[in-house]
Protein backbone atom coordinates (compact mmCIF):
# COMPACT_ATOMS: atom_id res chain seq x y z
CA UNK A 1 0.00 0.00 0.00
CA UNK A 2 1.35 3.18 -0.83
CA UNK A 3 0.47 7.17 -0.78
CA UNK A 4 0.29 8.26 -4.58
CA UNK A 5 0.06 11.88 -6.40
CA UNK A 6 -1.30 11.10 -9.42
CA UNK A 7 -1.14 14.35 -11.99
CA UNK A 8 -3.07 14.10 -15.57
CA UNK A 9 -2.48 16.39 -18.01
CA UNK A 10 -3.83 18.65 -20.72
CA UNK A 11 -4.54 15.60 -22.98
CA UNK A 12 -5.27 13.31 -20.42
CA UNK A 13 -8.63 15.34 -19.68
CA UNK A 14 -9.28 16.59 -22.54
CA UNK A 15 -12.98 15.12 -22.72
CA UNK A 16 -15.44 13.35 -20.68
CA UNK A 17 -14.36 9.94 -22.44
CA UNK A 18 -10.77 10.85 -21.25
CA UNK A 19 -11.78 12.04 -17.90
CA UNK A 20 -13.52 8.62 -17.42
CA UNK A 21 -10.51 6.51 -18.55
CA UNK A 22 -8.29 9.18 -15.76
CA UNK A 23 -11.26 7.82 -12.80
CA UNK A 24 -10.61 4.33 -14.40
CA UNK A 25 -7.12 4.41 -13.67
CA UNK A 26 -7.58 6.20 -10.32
CA UNK A 27 -9.66 3.31 -9.36
CA UNK A 28 -7.57 0.76 -10.10
CA UNK A 29 -4.95 2.35 -7.85
CA UNK A 30 -7.39 3.12 -5.06
CA UNK A 31 -8.84 -0.84 -5.30
CA UNK A 32 -5.29 -2.37 -4.89
CA UNK A 33 -4.98 -0.33 -1.73
CA UNK A 34 -2.96 2.81 -2.49
CA UNK A 35 -4.23 5.92 -1.12
CA UNK A 36 -4.43 8.35 -4.48
CA UNK A 37 -4.59 12.36 -4.57
CA UNK A 38 -4.43 13.27 -7.90
CA UNK A 39 -3.90 16.39 -9.36
CA UNK A 40 -5.60 17.62 -12.58
CA UNK A 41 -4.26 20.07 -15.99
CA UNK A 42 -7.10 22.22 -17.41
CA UNK A 43 -8.78 20.36 -20.49
CA UNK A 44 -6.10 20.76 -23.15
CA UNK A 45 -6.43 24.03 -24.87
CA UNK A 46 -8.28 25.58 -22.37
CA UNK A 47 -5.92 27.93 -20.88
CA UNK A 48 -5.04 29.10 -24.12
CA UNK A 49 -9.02 29.79 -24.86
CA UNK A 50 -9.00 31.94 -21.53
CA UNK A 51 -6.26 33.85 -22.29
CA UNK A 52 -7.47 34.91 -25.22
CA UNK A 53 -10.94 35.45 -23.77
CA UNK A 54 -9.25 37.87 -21.37
CA UNK A 55 -7.17 39.76 -24.43
CA UNK A 56 -10.41 40.64 -26.08
CA UNK A 57 -11.90 41.50 -23.21
CA UNK A 58 -9.36 44.12 -22.20
CA UNK A 59 -6.12 45.43 -24.20
CA UNK A 60 -3.98 44.65 -21.08
CA UNK A 61 -6.20 42.40 -19.25
CA UNK A 62 -5.45 42.56 -14.79
CA UNK A 63 -3.36 40.35 -13.58
CA UNK A 64 -5.39 39.39 -10.67
CA UNK A 65 -8.41 38.50 -12.56
CA UNK A 66 -6.90 36.57 -15.27
CA UNK A 67 -5.79 34.48 -12.47
CA UNK A 68 -9.43 34.14 -11.27
CA UNK A 69 -10.23 33.27 -14.83
CA UNK A 70 -7.20 30.91 -15.63
CA UNK A 71 -7.76 28.85 -12.19
CA UNK A 72 -11.57 27.76 -13.91
CA UNK A 73 -9.76 25.66 -16.27
CA UNK A 74 -8.64 23.31 -13.50
CA UNK A 75 -11.57 23.93 -11.37
CA UNK A 76 -13.47 22.47 -14.27
CA UNK A 77 -12.04 19.45 -14.94
CA UNK A 78 -11.30 18.62 -10.67
CA UNK A 79 -15.16 18.85 -10.35
CA UNK A 80 -15.65 16.56 -13.25
CA UNK A 81 -13.48 14.12 -11.76
CA UNK A 82 -14.90 13.89 -8.81
CA UNK A 83 -18.18 13.71 -10.20
CA UNK A 84 -17.42 10.43 -12.07
CA UNK A 85 -15.51 9.19 -9.56
CA UNK A 86 -18.90 9.78 -7.31
CA UNK A 87 -21.03 8.13 -9.94
CA UNK A 88 -19.15 5.05 -9.75
CA UNK A 89 -19.52 4.87 -6.27
CA UNK A 90 -16.73 5.79 -4.60
CA UNK A 91 -16.08 8.63 -1.48
CA UNK A 92 -14.04 11.72 -3.61
CA UNK A 93 -14.22 15.30 -2.96
CA UNK A 94 -12.44 18.56 -5.47
CA UNK A 95 -10.25 21.03 -3.79
CA UNK A 96 -9.19 23.97 -4.89
CA UNK A 97 -5.63 24.86 -4.64
CA UNK A 98 -6.97 27.43 -1.63
CA UNK A 99 -8.69 24.86 -0.38
CA UNK A 100 -5.87 22.71 -0.31
CA UNK A 101 -4.40 24.72 1.33
CA UNK A 102 -1.61 25.54 -1.12
CA UNK A 103 0.06 29.30 0.01
CA UNK A 104 2.03 31.26 -2.51
CA UNK A 105 3.68 34.89 -2.82
CA UNK A 106 2.06 37.67 -4.03
CA UNK A 107 2.82 36.88 -7.63
CA UNK A 108 0.51 37.14 -9.95
CA UNK A 109 0.86 34.85 -13.08
CA UNK A 110 3.50 33.46 -11.66
CA UNK A 111 3.69 32.88 -7.68
CA UNK A 112 6.13 30.54 -6.26
CA UNK A 113 4.25 27.96 -3.43
CA UNK A 114 5.56 29.02 0.20
CA UNK A 115 3.76 26.53 1.88
CA UNK A 116 0.85 23.85 1.78
CA UNK A 117 -1.61 23.75 4.74
CA UNK A 118 -2.45 19.86 4.33
CA UNK A 119 -4.48 19.02 7.10
CA UNK A 120 -7.23 18.81 5.10
CA UNK A 121 -5.74 16.68 1.91
CA UNK A 122 -4.94 14.21 4.80
CA UNK A 123 -7.86 14.05 6.65
CA UNK A 124 -9.76 13.45 3.76
CA UNK A 125 -6.83 10.45 2.44
CA UNK A 126 -7.33 9.05 6.01
CA UNK A 127 -11.43 8.72 5.79
CA UNK A 128 -10.77 6.87 2.56
CA UNK A 129 -11.51 10.12 0.34
CA UNK A 130 -9.86 10.01 -3.44
CA UNK A 131 -9.01 13.70 -2.87
CA UNK A 132 -8.91 15.80 -6.70
CA UNK A 133 -7.17 18.97 -6.30
CA UNK A 134 -7.21 21.54 -8.66
CA UNK A 135 -3.57 21.88 -10.31
CA UNK A 136 -1.70 25.17 -10.87
CA UNK A 137 -3.41 27.71 -8.38
CA UNK A 138 -2.77 28.69 -4.95
CA UNK A 139 -3.68 31.74 -2.74
CA UNK A 140 -1.68 34.49 -1.22
CA UNK A 141 -1.23 36.33 2.09
CA UNK A 142 -4.63 38.41 0.59
CA UNK A 143 -6.61 35.35 0.60
CA UNK A 144 -6.43 36.35 -3.20
CA UNK A 145 -6.15 33.12 -5.95
CA UNK A 146 -3.05 32.99 -7.74
CA UNK A 147 -1.67 30.87 -10.86
CA UNK A 148 1.87 29.04 -10.71
CA UNK A 149 2.90 29.36 -14.66
CA UNK A 150 2.35 27.67 -17.42
CA UNK A 151 2.39 24.49 -16.36
CA UNK A 152 2.13 24.99 -12.93
CA UNK A 153 0.36 21.79 -12.66
CA UNK A 154 3.35 19.81 -12.16
CA UNK A 155 4.60 22.06 -9.64
CA UNK A 156 1.46 21.08 -7.36
CA UNK A 157 1.58 18.00 -8.22
CA UNK A 158 5.25 17.64 -6.63
CA UNK A 159 4.88 20.45 -3.93
CA UNK A 160 1.56 18.06 -2.50
CA UNK A 161 3.39 14.93 -3.13
CA UNK A 162 6.15 16.94 -0.57
CA UNK A 163 3.36 18.08 2.16
CA UNK A 164 1.66 14.80 1.94
CA UNK A 165 4.90 12.70 2.11
CA UNK A 166 3.94 10.77 -0.63
CA UNK A 167 5.91 7.96 -1.90
CA UNK A 168 5.96 8.77 -5.49
CA UNK A 169 4.68 11.58 -7.75
CA UNK A 170 3.90 10.18 -10.68
CA UNK A 171 3.31 12.47 -13.65
CA UNK A 172 0.80 11.30 -16.23
CA UNK A 173 1.25 12.74 -19.60
CA UNK A 174 0.80 11.84 -23.80
CA UNK A 175 4.13 10.88 -23.98
CA UNK A 176 5.54 7.43 -22.46
CA UNK A 177 8.59 9.36 -20.79
CA UNK A 178 11.70 11.72 -21.02
CA UNK A 179 13.96 10.68 -24.13
CA UNK A 180 17.15 10.52 -24.59
CA UNK A 181 16.84 13.24 -27.45
CA UNK A 182 13.24 14.30 -29.21
CA UNK A 183 11.72 11.44 -30.82
CA UNK A 184 10.60 13.91 -33.99
CA UNK A 185 14.18 14.83 -34.65
CA UNK A 186 15.71 11.76 -34.07
CA UNK A 187 14.12 8.36 -34.71
CA UNK A 188 16.76 6.76 -32.76
CA UNK A 189 15.99 8.42 -29.67
CA UNK A 190 15.11 5.64 -26.69
CA UNK A 191 13.01 6.12 -23.70
CA UNK A 192 15.45 6.88 -20.64
CA UNK A 193 14.10 4.47 -17.68
CA UNK A 194 15.74 6.34 -14.51
CA UNK A 195 17.71 9.67 -14.55
CA UNK A 196 18.70 11.94 -11.97
CA UNK A 197 16.51 15.79 -10.88
CA UNK A 198 19.81 17.92 -11.66
CA UNK A 199 20.16 16.61 -15.32
CA UNK A 200 16.28 16.85 -15.46
CA UNK A 201 16.46 20.23 -14.64
CA UNK A 202 19.13 20.62 -17.35
CA UNK A 203 16.76 19.09 -19.51
CA UNK A 204 13.41 21.14 -18.97
CA UNK A 205 15.38 24.52 -18.78
CA UNK A 206 17.23 23.50 -22.40
CA UNK A 207 13.39 23.13 -23.53
CA UNK A 208 12.46 19.50 -22.94
CA UNK A 209 8.80 20.25 -22.27
CA UNK A 210 7.59 16.90 -20.31
CA UNK A 211 8.18 18.93 -16.82
CA UNK A 212 7.73 22.46 -15.48
CA UNK A 213 11.36 23.45 -14.23
CA UNK A 214 9.99 24.61 -11.11
CA UNK A 215 8.54 21.31 -10.11
CA UNK A 216 11.82 19.45 -10.83
CA UNK A 217 13.57 22.27 -8.45
CA UNK A 218 10.93 21.21 -5.73
CA UNK A 219 11.10 17.79 -6.10
CA UNK A 220 14.89 17.81 -5.82
CA UNK A 221 14.97 20.32 -3.07
CA UNK A 222 12.48 18.22 -0.90
CA UNK A 223 13.69 14.73 -2.54
CA UNK A 224 10.24 13.79 -4.69
CA UNK A 225 10.71 11.02 -6.45
CA UNK A 226 9.16 11.50 -9.84
CA UNK A 227 7.49 9.16 -12.21
CA UNK A 228 7.16 10.56 -15.55
CA UNK A 229 4.43 8.02 -17.52
CA UNK A 230 1.51 8.03 -20.37
CA UNK A 231 -1.68 7.88 -18.91
CA UNK A 232 -2.60 5.98 -22.75
CA UNK A 233 0.01 3.01 -21.28
CA UNK A 234 0.85 0.72 -18.35
CA UNK A 235 4.17 1.05 -19.72
CA UNK A 236 6.72 2.31 -17.14
CA UNK A 237 8.28 6.02 -17.80
CA UNK A 238 10.69 8.17 -16.83
CA UNK A 239 11.82 7.34 -12.59
CA UNK A 240 13.55 10.89 -11.67
CA UNK A 241 15.21 10.67 -8.37
CA UNK A 242 18.02 11.48 -6.61
CA UNK A 243 21.42 11.08 -7.90
CA UNK A 244 23.02 7.68 -7.36
CA UNK A 245 26.84 6.87 -7.48
CA UNK A 246 25.93 4.01 -10.85
CA UNK A 247 24.56 7.11 -12.77
CA UNK A 248 27.94 7.92 -13.09
CA UNK A 249 28.82 4.85 -15.48
CA UNK A 250 26.16 6.94 -18.20
CA UNK A 251 28.72 9.64 -19.60
CA UNK A 252 25.85 11.33 -21.83
CA UNK A 253 21.91 10.85 -20.75
CA UNK A 254 20.72 13.54 -23.15
CA UNK A 255 21.06 15.71 -26.41
CA UNK A 256 19.08 18.76 -26.47
CA UNK A 257 18.42 21.83 -28.94
CA UNK A 258 16.77 25.04 -28.28
CA UNK A 259 16.22 27.23 -31.02
CA UNK A 260 14.75 30.27 -29.12
CA UNK A 261 18.61 31.86 -28.77
CA UNK A 262 19.94 35.36 -30.29
CA UNK A 263 22.93 36.31 -30.77
CA UNK A 264 24.40 39.57 -30.25
CA UNK A 265 28.18 40.75 -30.80
CA UNK A 266 29.89 44.32 -29.69
CA UNK A 267 32.28 44.26 -32.01
CA UNK A 268 35.58 45.86 -31.53
CA UNK A 269 35.06 47.30 -27.88
CA UNK A 270 38.21 48.97 -25.78
CA UNK A 271 39.54 45.78 -23.55
CA UNK A 272 39.74 47.51 -20.05
CA UNK A 273 38.16 47.31 -17.01
CA UNK A 274 34.44 47.83 -16.60
CA UNK A 275 33.66 47.68 -20.16
CA UNK A 276 31.55 44.23 -19.34
CA UNK A 277 29.73 45.40 -16.86
CA UNK A 278 28.61 48.55 -18.79
CA UNK A 279 26.76 46.41 -21.19
CA UNK A 280 25.73 43.72 -18.83
CA UNK A 281 24.52 46.04 -16.14
CA UNK A 282 21.59 47.77 -18.71
CA UNK A 283 20.70 44.73 -19.70
CA UNK A 284 20.12 43.25 -16.28
CA UNK A 285 18.23 46.29 -15.33
CA UNK A 286 15.64 45.66 -17.87
CA UNK A 287 15.59 42.02 -16.48
CA UNK A 288 16.99 40.09 -19.67
CA UNK A 289 18.57 37.53 -18.74
CA UNK A 290 21.81 36.69 -20.76
CA UNK A 291 22.52 32.75 -21.18
CA UNK A 292 26.13 32.34 -22.97
CA UNK A 293 28.72 35.13 -22.91
CA UNK A 294 32.44 34.77 -24.88
CA UNK A 295 34.92 37.17 -25.15
CA UNK A 296 38.00 37.15 -28.05
CA UNK A 297 40.40 38.94 -27.77
CA UNK A 298 42.01 40.58 -30.44
CA UNK A 299 45.72 42.65 -30.94
CA UNK A 300 45.51 45.84 -30.29
CA UNK A 301 43.78 46.71 -27.34
CA UNK A 302 40.01 45.56 -28.57
CA UNK A 303 37.97 43.14 -28.14
CA UNK A 304 35.26 41.34 -29.63
CA UNK A 305 32.12 40.36 -27.03
CA UNK A 306 29.35 38.09 -27.88
CA UNK A 307 26.69 37.44 -25.80
CA UNK A 308 23.11 35.22 -26.40
CA UNK A 309 19.77 36.01 -25.13
CA UNK A 310 16.29 34.80 -25.79
CA UNK A 311 14.21 35.00 -28.77
CA UNK A 312 11.40 37.01 -26.45
CA UNK A 313 14.58 39.65 -25.20
CA UNK A 314 16.22 39.87 -28.10
CA UNK A 315 14.60 43.18 -29.67
CA UNK A 316 14.58 44.94 -26.03
CA UNK A 317 18.46 43.91 -26.02
CA UNK A 318 19.41 44.51 -29.20
CA UNK A 319 17.79 48.52 -28.32
CA UNK A 320 19.98 48.68 -25.06
CA UNK A 321 23.08 47.22 -27.14
CA UNK A 322 22.75 50.10 -29.92
CA UNK A 323 22.77 52.47 -27.24
CA UNK A 324 25.65 50.71 -24.78
CA UNK A 325 27.97 50.58 -28.49
CA UNK A 326 28.15 54.48 -28.53
CA UNK A 327 29.06 54.81 -25.26
CA UNK A 328 31.27 52.05 -25.32
CA UNK A 329 33.12 52.80 -28.43
CA UNK A 330 32.01 49.75 -30.20
CA UNK A 331 32.85 49.62 -33.78
CA UNK A 332 29.43 48.05 -34.41
CA UNK A 333 26.79 45.28 -33.04
CA UNK A 334 26.30 42.39 -34.85
CA UNK A 335 23.19 39.97 -34.40
CA UNK A 336 22.24 36.39 -35.74
CA UNK A 337 18.63 34.96 -34.95
CA UNK A 338 19.21 32.09 -37.04
CA UNK A 339 20.75 30.12 -34.55
CA UNK A 340 20.77 26.75 -32.46
CA UNK A 341 21.72 25.58 -28.95
CA UNK A 342 22.80 22.04 -29.07
CA UNK A 343 23.74 20.45 -25.20
CA UNK A 344 24.78 17.77 -24.24
CA UNK A 345 23.89 16.39 -20.64
CA UNK A 346 25.29 14.18 -18.68
CA UNK A 347 26.40 13.45 -14.47
CA UNK A 348 28.88 11.11 -15.99
CA UNK A 349 31.07 14.47 -17.29
CA UNK A 350 31.85 14.51 -13.29
CA UNK A 351 33.80 11.52 -13.46
CA UNK A 352 35.19 11.42 -17.41
CA UNK A 353 37.38 13.05 -19.50
CA UNK A 354 36.99 13.74 -23.12
CA UNK A 355 32.97 14.52 -23.06
CA UNK A 356 34.04 17.63 -24.99
CA UNK A 357 36.90 16.50 -27.23
CA UNK A 358 33.76 13.96 -28.22
CA UNK A 359 31.43 16.21 -28.95
CA UNK A 360 33.96 18.66 -30.95
CA UNK A 361 34.67 15.69 -33.29
CA UNK A 362 31.05 14.60 -34.05
CA UNK A 363 30.42 17.66 -35.23
CA UNK A 364 33.46 18.67 -37.16
CA UNK A 365 32.55 15.07 -38.92
CA UNK A 366 29.38 16.50 -39.99
CA UNK A 367 31.07 19.78 -40.84
CA UNK A 368 29.33 21.73 -38.53
CA UNK A 369 31.16 24.98 -36.95
CA UNK A 370 30.48 25.83 -33.70
CA UNK A 371 29.88 29.22 -33.35
CA UNK A 372 29.89 29.31 -28.79
CA UNK A 373 30.47 27.27 -26.13
CA UNK A 374 29.23 26.67 -22.89
CA UNK A 375 30.06 24.26 -19.90
CA UNK A 376 28.54 23.59 -16.79
CA UNK A 377 29.24 20.74 -14.35
CA UNK A 378 27.00 18.14 -16.02
CA UNK A 379 26.18 19.88 -19.56
CA UNK A 380 28.26 20.97 -22.86
CA UNK A 381 26.27 23.55 -25.07
CA UNK A 382 27.38 24.68 -28.63
CA UNK A 383 25.86 27.20 -30.55
CA UNK A 384 25.43 26.16 -34.45
CA UNK A 385 23.66 27.63 -37.82
CA UNK A 386 20.10 26.52 -37.02
CA UNK A 387 19.92 25.08 -40.13
CA UNK A 388 22.34 22.53 -38.96
CA UNK A 389 20.41 21.97 -35.45
CA UNK A 390 18.99 18.50 -36.25
CA UNK A 391 22.02 17.09 -38.13
CA UNK A 392 24.28 17.86 -34.53
CA UNK A 393 21.80 16.51 -32.32
CA UNK A 394 21.81 13.58 -34.97
CA UNK A 395 25.06 13.06 -34.73
CA UNK A 396 25.70 13.91 -31.22
CA UNK A 397 22.71 11.15 -30.07
CA UNK A 398 25.17 8.17 -32.09
CA UNK A 399 28.79 9.66 -31.09
CA UNK A 400 27.55 9.28 -27.19
CA UNK A 401 26.28 5.56 -27.92
CA UNK A 402 22.20 6.78 -27.55
CA UNK A 403 20.72 5.56 -30.93
CA UNK A 404 18.12 2.44 -29.88
CA UNK A 405 18.74 -0.52 -31.62
CA UNK A 406 17.55 -0.95 -35.15
N1 LIG B 1 -3.48 24.73 -17.44
C1 LIG B 1 -2.20 25.33 -17.20
C2 LIG B 1 -1.46 25.50 -18.50
O1 LIG B 1 -1.96 25.17 -19.56
C3 LIG B 1 -1.39 24.60 -16.19
C4 LIG B 1 -1.00 23.20 -16.56
O2 LIG B 1 -1.55 22.62 -17.48
O3 LIG B 1 -0.12 22.65 -15.90
O4 LIG B 1 -0.37 26.00 -18.51
MG1 LIG C 1 2.02 20.24 -18.78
Amino acid sequence: MALKVQKYGGTSVADISRIKNVAERVVKAYDRGDSVVVVLSAMAGVTNNLIDLANSASKSPDKHELDVLLATGEQTTAALLAMILKSMGYSAKSLLGFQAGILTDMTPGKARILDIQSNRIKELISHGYIVVVAGFQGRDMNGDITTLGRGGSDTSAVAIASAVNADVCEIYTDVDGVYTTDPRICDRARKINIISYDEMLEMAILGAKVLQIRSVEFAKKYNVPVHVRSSFSEEEGTMVVNESSDMESVVVSGITCDKNEARITFKKVPDQPGISAKIFSPLADEEIMVDMIIQNTRSGGETDLTFTVTNDDFEKAKEISEEVAEEVGAEEILIARDIAKVSVIGLGMKSHSGVAATMFSALASENINIRLISTSEIRISCIVQAKYAELAVRALHSAFGLDKES
